[in-house]
C-alpha cells in the first residue's frame, strides 16, 4: 500500500481505524492492517474525515477589497456599484494572481472540492471565466473546481448577457448561475429562471442561483425558482444560494415556500458571514439576522450547505481565509445550532452535504472511494470547531498535500 494512515478517529465509530491507500484510493478499512504501507502517518487518535467542499465561493472578485475604495453604505448594491469599475479593467493574469491566493489558504484548511461563482456580463465579460478556467487548469489534480456562469448583473437588466452565458458554458463553464431578484420586474425575474432553464438544458448542465439575497419580504424568486424546478423536473440539479428573504416572510408564507422548496429537491446553500454583514443594515434594533431559515430548511429534510462566498471583496471586505471551520463557527453562531447533534449536522454541512450538491458518488471515508481525506487536531468535530483546529494533514488522492502545527508555549508560572 502506498499510504497507510493509523490510528484515526472516524465520525460515528467507536474506536480507531487503520486506513490503507493505494493509487489514490481507500483500499481498507480496519482495526489493525498488518501490513507496512510505504509511507504511514500515525494519526493518534486524531479525527479523520472526508476532505471539506466550499459549494459556494466568490473567486474573481476575492481580494478586490484591497484596491478599491470602501463600501460606505455596507450593502449590498453599493457592493455592486464599487465593483463595476474594477471589472472594466480585469485582466485575467489579475483574476488569476487573487483566486490561486484564496485556493491554496482553502488547500491548507483542508478544502479540495469547491464550486465558485463567476461573473458574466456586459462589463467584464468573459475574462473572469477565462480566468478561472486558466486556474482550473492549474490547480487540476491538487483541488476539483466546478465553476458557474454567474449573471451578476441581471440578464434582461444587461442585454447581452444571456448569448455570454452560452459562450461561458461553451467555453467551459460548468454550472448556469442566476439572479432572477436582481431584475425590474417580476415578470423579468420569471423570465430570467427561464433563460437559465433553457440555458442548461441545451448544455445538459446543473442550476446554482443567487436567490432573494435582501431583506425584502416581498421578494418571491425562491418560490418561482421552486415551482420552475418542478415544472422542468430537474428536482435535485438545482441549487438556490442566499434565500435571506425566506427569513424576512410571515411564518405562513414561509412553510408554503418550504414546503415547495423540499417537493422540488432544491439543495440550499447558507453564507452567514457575507450575509450578517450585509442584511439588516437599514433595519433598527431588534436587526433581522440576516440569514436564510437554516433549522427550519433542515427539519424539512433539505439539503443545506455552507459556503465562505465573499473573502475580502466588496461584499465582505475585512475578513474570510476560506476555512470551512471559520465558517462553521459562524454558521452555528448564527443560526444557533449548539446542541451535540446540531455540531455534528454543522459539519456535515462542510462535506457530505456539499457531496449532494455537486452530485458526488465518489466521496467519503469508504473502501474504493478516492482517499481525499483531512486529519484534524481533535478527537470530535465540536472540538474541531471550538478550537479551530489545525488541519494536521490534508490528503489527496492519497497524497499529502498540506501539513499544520501551531504550537503555543506558555512562560507563566500561574
Ligand atoms: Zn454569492
Amino acid at each position: 500500500m502506498d499510504l497507510i494512515i493509523r490510528d484515526a478517529q472516524l465520525r460515528h465509530t467507536e474506536g480507531t481505524r487503520d486506513i490503507g491507500v493505494s493509487d489514490g484510493r481507500i483500499v481498507q478499512i480496519a482495526n489493525r492492517i498488518p501490513r507496512k504501507g510505504q509511507r504511514e502517518i500515525d494519526a493518534q487518535g486524531r479525527l479523520t474525515t472526508p476532505t471539506f467542499i466550499d459549494p459556494h465561493l466568490h473567486l474573481d472578485k476575492a481580494l478586490i477589497s484591497e484596491v478599491v475604495r470602501p463600501n460606505l453604505s455596507g450593502t449590498l448594491d453599493e457592493a455592486i456599484e464599487i465593483i463595476w469599475e474594477k471589472k472594466k479593467q480585469y485582466t485575467i493574469e489579475d483574476i488569476v494572481k487573487r483566486a490561486s491566493r484564496v485556493l491554496h489558504w482553502g488547500i491548507g484548511y483542508g478544502t479540495t472540492i469547491f464550486r465558485t461563482n463567476v461573473d458574466v456580463d456586459t462589463i467584464g465579460k468573459l475574462v473572469p471565466v477565462e480566468a478561472l478556467l486558466e486556474v482550473k487548469k492549474r490547480f487540476a489534480g491538487i483541488c476539483r473546481l466546478q465553476i458557474v456562469a454567474f449573471p451578476q448583473e441581471g440578464i434582461l437588466k444587461n442585454p447581452g448577457t444571456e448569448e455570454l452565458l452560452r459562450q461561458a458554458m461553451k467555453i467551459g463553464a460548468d454550472v448556469v448561475g442566476g439572479m432572477p431578484f436582481n431584475e425590474r420586474t417580476m415578470a423579468d425575474s420569471q423570465r430570467h429562471i427561464d433563460i437559465c432553464f433553457e440555458i442548461a438544458k441545451e448544455f445538459g448542465a446543473d442550476i446554482d442561483m443567487h436567490v432573494d439575497e435582501t431583506d425584502d419580504p416581498s421578494a418571491r424568486t425562491l418560490e418561482l425558482l421552486a415551482a420552475k424546478t418542478i415544472q422542468e423536473g430537474y428536482q435535485g440539479r438545482v441549487t438556490a444560494v442566499h434565500t435571506c428573504a425566506l427569513a424576512a416572510y410571515d411564518d405562513v408564507y414561509a412553510a408554503k415556500v418550504i414546503g415547495l422548496v423540499k417537493e422540488a429537491g432544491l439543495n440550499m446553500i447558507t453564507n452567514p458571514a457575507t450575509n450578517l454583514m450585509l442584511q439588516g443594515r437599514m433595519d433598527t434594533e431588534p436587526r433581522r439576522r440576516g440569514i436564510t431559515r437554516v433549522k427550519e430548511l433542515l427539519a424539512a429534510g433539505i439539503n443545506v450547505a455552507y459556503g465562505q462566498d465573499c473573502l475580502k471583496d466588496t461584499f465582505y471586505p475585512t475578513f474570510g481565509q476560506a476555512d470551512p471551520l471559520e465558517v462553521g463557527l459562524i454558521t452555528a453562531h448564527a443560526a444557533q445550532m449548539s446542541l451535540p447533534e446540531e455540531i455534528e449536522t454543522l459539519f456535515d454541512m462542510a462535506t457530505v452535504n456539499g457531496a449532494r450538491i455537486l452530485r458526488m458518488e465518489d466521496y467519503g471515508i469508504e473502501e474504493g472511494r478516492t482517499a481525499n481525506l483531512n486529519i484534524i487536531d481533535t478527537t470530535t468535530v465540536q472540538e474541531a470547531f471550538r478550537t479551530q483546529a489545525d488541519r494536521r494533514h490534508v490528503i489527496r488522492r492519497g497524497e499529502v498535500i498540506a501539513e499544520t502545527e501551531t504550537r503555543t508555549k506558555l512562560h507563566i508560572d500561574a
